[in-house]
């Protein structure tokens, strides 16, 4: 694990807004000894403050403090921005130059207020490789809870070769025809340090790819061997199927009907709608290059309506909703900028308050990093991971938006150096 931080730290002064979903209220102290909340509330009386060699102070006084984001869904190891020697697709035959630019891509997330991702499929096993690194303490960045390639059957999204060439290795996607395949490959990247399984159906849910004979063989393996298990699933029948399979989360759901949500409510797992990535492709559809990306601007903009559908039903359902943005998808979501712009979707369309988004963002996503219970709320005995803003949220939901308001990033009990180096924004120009 990485070092603890020596010294105690306390956040004195401003406004808090801990994440269980309490009125903000006028914060004193927390008090943060190595990486958990020690205390929340009036300054203990044995901490000095003076004492400037053991107790480090941040002064939020005027300012706001609340849990670190978490983004559910939010890719590293993509291969974008495409360059010479990299694969067309979204897959990268280059894993060295991937790696490094993952490295730097979880740098910009932290530093915008994402203390914590949950990333459901890469290349290779780079994304375990980064959530190592940041765990032994050779380089900051989030949380990571990483899925390895996303189990496809032929016609998936992410099976975007011919047949006679499969899914080769630098692939996203990893063809399984079988149950029998998927277990393999279910234990395969299990004994190479996945977190969950990622399984993926079709593209648009236009028609069911996965039977539930080949979800439930995977949820059977991958819970045996303590991994979770993420689908993608826009469809209704495959909805159906994973919530009756018993997956962990369905991302996306919107072609689901009402008996389908019915049964995800029945089965209990959350849902990451994921509409940012919608939302971001309808409004930059216009901008962004037609060669860049094949846009279908009607058909995004029906799957968003139709998030926004979901967002109020599964209300109504008591299904938990999830906050992800589908960040590293392509070369238009960047990194640092998107993750809390799922948060205005659920306040302006979804019928969420501010206070119930950040919720959901914080304690409610904690289940997505594997962390439920233990980060995401600010109250003693949870892990310190905490953002500074110097406007508030309740407010104004868009403030968290792009780390520009971001005053302080504390994570693990450390506070973040929030100015990239020089060198970093040389290579940040090169690789953009
Ligand atoms: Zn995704």
């Amino acid at each position: 694990m990485a070092a603890m931080n020596a010294k105690t730290l306390v956040v004195r002064n401003g406004t808090l807004i801990d994440g269980s979903g309490k009125p903000s209220a006028r914060n004193d102290a927390i008090v943060i000894e190595g990486n958990r909340i020690k205390s929340v509330g009036a300054l203990p009386p044995d901490i000095l403050l003076e004492d400037r060699r053991n107790v480090e102070v941040i002064d939020a006084g005027g300012q706001w403090i609340m849990p670190g984001l978490i983004d559910a869904h939010c890719h590293v190891s993509y291969g974008y921005p495409m360059i010479k020697g990299e694969g067309k697709g979204k897959g990268t035959t280059r894993p060295e130059f991937s790696t490094l630019k993952s490295a730097r891509s979880v740098q910009k997330v932290l530093r915008s207020g994402v203390t914590g991702i949950s990333v459901p499929g890469g290349t290779w096993f780079t994304d375990v490789g980064i959530r190592d690194a940041i765990r032994l303490g050779l380089m900051v960045g989030p949380r990571m809870y990483v899925a390895g390639r996303m189990i496809v059957t032929y016609g998936c999204i992410e099976d975007d070769e011919p047949s006679w060439e499969g899914t080769p290795d630098h692939s996203i996607g990893k063809l399984c025809n079988s149950a029998d395949e998927m277990v393999t490959e279910v234990r395969r990247q299990g004994k190479h340090g996945v977190n969950f399984i990622k399984m993926a159906d079709s593209r648009g849910g236009e028609s069911q790819m996965l039977a539930k004979e080949e979800i439930s063989a995977v949820v059977a393996e991958a819970h045996r061997r303590n991994l979770r298990v993420g689908i993608h699933s826009r469809g209704a029948g495959s909805t159906r199927a994973a919530a009756e399979a018993g997956v962990d989360w369905i991302i996306h759901a919107d072609l689901a009907t009402d008996r389908d949500l019915e049964a995800v409510a029945k089965g209990g797992m959350p849902i990451i709608p994921t509409a940012t990535f919608l939302a971001t492709v309808v409004e930059l559809g216009k901008t962004v290059g037609a060669e860049q990306v094949q846009l279908d601007i009607t058909r995004m903009k029906r799957h968003f309506d139709l998030l926004c559908e979901l967002m109020h039903k599964a209300r109504k359902l008591g299904i938990k909703l999830l906050v992800g943005t589908d960040t590293g998808n392509n070369s238009f979501t960047r990194y640092g900028e998107l993750h809390a712009k799922e948060l205005e979707i659920f306040v302006k369309y979804g019928g969420y308050s501010p206070m119930e988004a950040i919720v959901a963002a914080t304690r409610d996503n904690a289940f997505a990093i594997g962390l439920e219970g233990q980060v995401g709320e600010i109250t003693p005995g949870k892990l310190a991971d905490i953002i500074v803003l110097s406007k508030d949220p309740i407010a104004d939901i868009t403030v968290l938006q792009g780390g520009k308001h971001i005053s302080w990033v504390i994570k693990d009990g450390k506070p973040v150096d929030l100015e990239p180096h020089e060198e970093m924004l040389a290579f940040q120009h090169a690789a953009e």
